[in-house]
Formats: C-alpha cells, structure tokens, sequence
C-alpha cells in the first residue's frame, strides 16, 4: 500500500465531494490528483530526487506532497522558520533538490516558484504515475528539534499507510463534514491529517497563520465538525471563546490534541467550554508517522464523570495504543515494567520509520523505538506520558520531571503560563528554576510560589528558583522550549 493508493481510492468512492480547502473553491479528490499528475510529469522531466517544500500551509501543500509521490520521489517539507544557514545546510545536503518556494532568494538561485507550480499544475499535462513500492521513501520529515538537533526521518510509504489504514475507517465521514488544519505543514501532524481526512472523506480548511479569534470565525464560517490542536492553541481558544461571550461553534463535533502535554486543567476549562464536543488526546512522534496512541472521547467522558481516582487520573494519559502499534515500558535492562512502574516507552510496528538520515536506523535488534519519553502503563493499559528523558532534572541524584511540578503550578488561580527546568548549581548539579506568566492584574511573589508548590510536592521538588517572564517560549507545535528559558537566565537576560 502506498499513499498514492489512498487518494486513488478515495477519487473513485467520493469524487463528487471537496475535500480540499473552503467550501466555494475547493478541490475535489479528483482534481487533486489531475494537477499532482501534471506536477509529477515536471518533476519526473525535471530530474529530481527529491522535492523540498519551503511553504505555508494551503491547498498547494497536498498538490505538492502528492506530485512527488505519484512521482516517486520523496517529499521534504521545510521549517521556514529556520534561519537561512540552517536552511542552507539542509539544503546543500539534498541531491538533485527541487525546490518549490515564494523565497525570492532562492528562486534566483534555482528553485521553482510556488506560483509557477501552480500553473504547471493546473494546465500541464498529466501523464502516467511512477508507481512507488511501499518500501520507498514518501516524505522525509524532520524533528521538532526540542530537546536537540533536529533528524530527519525517513518515513516509508507503508509506514504513512499503516497509520492512515489502522486509524480511519476509508469514507467513513458525514459529507458535509470538514477540518481545520492549523499546524504547520513540516510537522508530522499536518501530513498524517491531511492523509487520514482525504481518506475519511472529510474536507480540509487550511488555516495558515493561526490566531485564536481566526481560528473561531473559520469555524463558523467553514461549518467545522472535527479540529486538530495543539496544547498552546487549544487554551488560546478556550480564552477567546470565553472572552468572546459567546457559544461555543455549533458544528463543531470533535477535537483532538496532542503534539505536547496538555495541562489537566487547560484540558477540564476545555472540556467544560465545548460540552457537546468529542475530544482526543493524540500521541506520536514524527519517527512514528504520528499517533501511536490515542484517549478517545469515551475515555474523557469516563474519566471526568468518575469518582474513582484511578479512573480520574485517565484524563491525564495518553490512551491506549492505536490498533497494530505495540507499546511498552521498559526498564533500563530493557525489560518490560509491571503495571504502575515508570520506565521507556518504547514502540514496535509498522508506523516506525525504520531510519534517520543522519545515523542510520533508529530501533534495536527486536524492533523497538526508544520514544526518549518516561511514563508508565497501568492495570487497564492506559500509557501515562510522565516528561521527556531529556528534560529530566537531576538534583542532588534525584531525577525529577518537569512536568508533575508545572502540573501543580498551573493550579494556581494567579498563574497563567509555566515552565520548570533544570539550571546547573555548583552544589546540586541542577536546581529546579520555575517561570512563570502571571495572569493579567493578578499579583504573585515567589514566596507564594513557593509555599503553594509545598502544599502538593515533596520538598526536594519544590522550586529552588522562581523567575517572572512575560511569554513561556514554545515552537509552534506548543512544546516548550526549556533550553531557550535557561540559556537566556545564564546569560543574563530573563529577569
Ligand atoms: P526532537 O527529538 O528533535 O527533540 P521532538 O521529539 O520534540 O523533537 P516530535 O516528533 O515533533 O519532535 O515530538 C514528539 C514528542 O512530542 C513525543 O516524544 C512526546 O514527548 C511529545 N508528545 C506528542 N504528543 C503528545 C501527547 N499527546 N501528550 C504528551 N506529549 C506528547
């Protein structure tokens, strides 16, 4: 199965539907694959072994990725927020690049404009698809770089359809349905969204530059059933609706979130904000062709409506692995942990891309994929998603996550935003810094920080540090950067 095959397939089942941008000019399966055949003629003319997509987020961005596929080439959408080195290192490493950008720049040094490309694709002639094995590589994406250098993963046709086949039923969307696709289109999420809606049957609107209130009027405007967030923008929403006075959008059906740790009580404020909407927390790595695990909108409803603390807690997990995904914790003996035991997750199947470029593959002897994440399982199977092994702080040899210590400092009434990091120290090591955004006309010292942190985490976890910032800084997928937070307080220029 490759990902040329999905749209193929939806082109015969559903092509008097659009599905492809607003409901006055999009495109239907159909013209889709009419234009990314004519695009796949040039590119095949053209050489290329690979085309690099330096663009925004629209309906060029599926006509691209599905011309280098029906191609057979791979696709390497780009970060454009990059710095033009970073891009040029990138860049210089591609072999027989072509280059679809608006960069004024880099078209005069040779790539081909996006508005050329789009001509070619609307009027060019379309001739036969290269067929691509499954095996062949179709997008190649980079990390998000949070917790180091960003690698490219190599992900394979099979590992894209092995996603899409065990997490969408094929056509199985109401026709007047439709998505907002707001995250940027070099993530992962924005790849296995587009794939997994076209091949639902459910239409995609493309929101380029998200802002809250943009965000809000799309949906009404676009009659939006099904969303996808990430955690930055799912609180931003819930703040806009609440300050907007009005209803939540009335056709909106379900959201899903992920890409980040959502903080329990963003997701509760959500939660009560849109009563007559699923959600899903969704967890996935670019290495993983997106989700790997999911908590369905069941689980939320359970979860909130129990007494039970265990049940409760659920709210907080990520779900239970997607159909033909395995996961596990392990220990560092790489054997798996009881229930409850904190550990590796570790994933095995055929969403795992079997490489990076840079070091070659990324799982051991037995197929498994070190996530880099901690958590743990528990007795029903629910994967609890503790922190990254990367941000751990270890004070004094303690190891101590992040996460748990913003999780209670969000439940303060004065605090709008948090990040807690790890800062070195002489005589521990690391010590534990919080930041903190304080909410508009509300007052906070750290004394009072402090304290509250003491009430609900043992001592050794309470922040020694406590720094007031304006802005928690994040990519745009909403994952904080702690990095960013602690070399601008080593240099000085956090207060
Ligand atoms: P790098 O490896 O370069 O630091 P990255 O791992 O941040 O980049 P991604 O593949 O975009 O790049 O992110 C995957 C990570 O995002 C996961 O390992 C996990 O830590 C986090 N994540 C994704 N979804 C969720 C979720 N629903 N809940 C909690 N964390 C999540």
């Amino acid at each position: 199965m490759n990902i040329t095959s999905l749209l193929d397939m939806s082109v015969t089942a559903m092509s008097d539907r659009t599905l492809i941008g607003n409901k006055a000019d999009g495109l239907s399966p159909a013209e889709l694959r009419r234009r990314a055949l004519a695009g796949a003629t040039y590119i095949r003319q053209s050489g290329a072994k690979v085309v690099g997509y330096l663009g925004g987020n629209g309906p060029e961005f599926p006509v691209a990725l599905f011309s280098a596929a029906y191609a057979g080439v791979p696709f390497l959408p780009l970060n454009f927020r990059l710095s033009n080195e970073q891009l040029d290192e990138i860049l210089a490493r591609q072999d027989g690049l072509l280059l679809l950008t608006r960069d004024a720049q880099r078209i005069e040094q040779g790539a081909l404009s996006l508005d050329d490309f789009e001509l070619i694709v609307r009027d060019g002639a379309e001739e036969e698809a290269t067929p691509s094995e499954a095996d062949d590589i179709a997008v190649i994406l980079m990390t998000s770089g949070t917790t180091a250098a960003p690698k490219s993963a190599l992900l394979r046709h099979q590992n894209l359809a092995s996603y899409i086949l065990s997490s969408v039923d094929f056509a199985s969307a109401e026709p007047d349905s439709a998505t907002i696709v707001s995250v940027p289109p070099y993530h992962i999420a924005a790849v296995a969204n587009m794939l997994s809606n076209l091949f639902a049957g459910r239409r995609i609107v493309y929101l380029d530059h998200f802002t809250a209130d943009e965000w809000l009027d799309v949906v009404r405007r676009e009659g939006i059933t099904n969303a996808m967030v990430v955690p930055t923008m799912l609180s931003r929403i819930v703040h806009a609706l609440e300050e907007s006075g009005q209803d939540a959008p009335e056709t909106l059906r379900g959201i899903s979130y992920g890409g980040a740790k959502v903080p329990t009580t963003v997701l509760q404020h959500a939660l009560e904000a849109f009563p007559n909407v699923g959600f899903v927390n969704a967890y996935g790595l670019t290495e993983t062709a997106s989700s790997i695990a999911i908590l369905g909108p069941e689980d939320h409803r359970t979860a909130m409506a129990s007494d039970d603390p265990e049940v409760r807690a659920r709210l907080s997990s990520v779900g239970r692995a997607l159909p033909g995904v395995e996961i596990q914790v392990q220990d560092e003996n790489g054997e798996p942990c009881a229930p409850g035991v904190e550990g590796d997750i570790v994933v095995r199947g055929p969403q795992v891309a079997g490489e990076y470029r840079e070091s070659g593959s990324l799982v051991n002897e037995d197929g498994w994929f070190r996530t880099r994440d901690l958590g743990y399982i528990d007795s029903e199977g629910f994967i609890f998603v503790k922190g990254r092994a990367d941000d751990t702080i270890i004070r004094g040899g303690e190891n101590i996550a992040p996460a748990e210590i913003e999780d209670v400092l969000f439940r303060h009434e004065a605090v709008a935003d948090v990040a807690v990091a790890g800062v070195p120290n002489d005589e521990w090591g690391f010590v534990i810094a919080a930041f903190i955004v304080v909410k508009p006309g509300a007052s906070l010292s750290s004394d009072e920080v402090r304290a509250f942190a003491r009430q609900h985490l043992r001592s050794s976890k309470t922040p020694d540090e406590v720094h007031f910032t304006d802005e928690i800084p994040t990519t745009p997928t909403g994952k904080v950067l702690r990095r960013h937070l602690v070399d601008g307080l080593l240099e000085g220029v956090s207060s």
